[in-house]
């Protein structure tokens, strides 16, 4: 009877669940119109990014395109606005939720934009495109836009400044829902995107984050700050001993979590994600790196042949030194010591050891995970 009386009622709740699900309404795009050329469409519940979009005598340009299966969707929203053909789409980066509309716009016609620094980080690409290296700039619709590319938030990160209406897209290294900004590079990455970012924007400029409300100089200062005082904070806990899980609980980490959450400590925000922000931040840190000249630098650089065939490529520029394997990693390296380069923000102590001989010349490396080597690869 009562095994009756459970199934009868988990039956009605199926019932009741079903229905409430059937009512619940499909998430809508929302549009803020800055001007009569300029508005930003917002996604979010699962329907991706915030979009820019311009629109004039040229065309209509985008920055992002929403989540995969949702460009259609957003395309309904903007010939709500607009009949104009659709140029351009620059991607402020890789993530699905901001350029998984990409196809259906080049159906349409357009031409996707990104760095030329996915032939790094395995990301495919849009069937139609323009790569840029470093900095792009290109007029439409009376206005100048100029794309940086930088490593922070992802490998394939673009800020997007429009000079006329004095706007700049931050992409996801900057939220006023979301923080802190610890990405592929750790602060360094930060300050990178923040030096920019501060330098384009002044009082009166919109910028728009990659999700949720739109924000201004005031906040990218203050995001800033509590981004510097994240790191400081961590680090300092971690450097006097305390645990991962001690720091988590610590009374400023959660007043901090709090504040890059718009002022309230979100549900989702689980125990093992705040866990991860905090080890990340950890493995990120490069104040204990080995200081090497760029001479010393040059002779580990280049391309080391596994056994099976494969290669390691590693690499250096202006804001550091990184390995590459096709598929198998990208990562920043910062160096502990002549022979020993780990990877910035990775959980398993993830490493490489270099093998020299007695002049100094870098012979062999090989790749480590949690103390376990992976493999040997030799220098071509
Ligand atoms: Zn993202």
């Amino acid at each position: 009877m009562y095994k009756f009386l459970s199934l009868s009622l988990l039956f009605v709740w199926m019932i009741l669940g079903s229905t409430a699900s059937l009512a619940k309404e499909e998430p809508k795009i929302t549009t803020t119109k800055i001007n009569d050329n300029f508005w930003v469409l917002h996604g979010g519940n699962g329907l991706g990014a915030n979009v820019g979009m311009s629109i004039g005598e040229d065309g209509i340009v985008l920055i992002d395109s929403m989540n995969v299966g949702k460009g259609k969707l957003l395309i309904e929203e903007i010939r709500k606005i607009s009949d104009k053909p659709i140029k351009y789409v620059i991607n402020t980066h890789d993530h699905r939720d901001h350029r998984g509309g990409n196809e259906d716009f080049v159906a349409l016609g357009a031409t996707i934009i990104y760095p030329d620094y996915l032939k790094h980080t395995g990301y495919q690409g849009a069937s139609r495109d323009i790569q840029f290296k470093d900095k792009m700039s290109f007029s439409a619709n009376g206005e100048v836009f100029t794309l940086y590319h930088v490593k922070s938030h992802t490998w394939n990160d673009v800020i997007v400044h429009m000079k006329n209406n004095n706007a700049v897209f931050t992409g996801d290294n900057h939220a006023t829902s979301w923080g802190p900004n610890i990405g592929v590079m750790g602060y360094q990455g930060h300050r990178i995107v923040f030096d920019l970012v501060l330098a384009l924007a002044n009082e009166d400029t919109l910028v728009v984050p990659g999700h949720k409300a739109l924000a201004d100089l005031n906040h990218i200062k203050a995001f800033d700050a509590k981004t510097k005082e994240w790191f400081q904070h961590v680090l300092t806990l971690s450097k006097a001993g305390m645990s991962s899980e001690e720091i988590v609980n610590h009374e400023k980490t959660v007043a901090l979590f709090t504040w890059f959450h718009g002022g309230e400590f979100p549900d989702w925000l689980k125990p093992d994600r705040q866990l991860a922000r905090v080890q990340t931040t950890i493995l990120a840190d490069a104040s204990n790196t080995y200081e090497m000249s760029t001479n010393q630098l040059q002779r580990y650089l280049g391309s080391y042949l596994l056994s099976d065939g494969s290669k390691v490529t590693v690499f250096a520029d202006d804001t550091g030194a990184f390995a590459q394997k096709d598929q198998t990693f990208m990562a920043n390296l910062l160096i502990k010591s002549p022979s020993k380069f780990d990877f910035n923000g990775w959980d398993e102590k993830e490493h490489l050891t270099f093998e020299l001989n007695k002049q100094g010349q870098v012979k062999k490396l090989s790749f480590n995970v949690n103390g376990v080597e992976q493999f040997t690869a030799v220098k071509q």
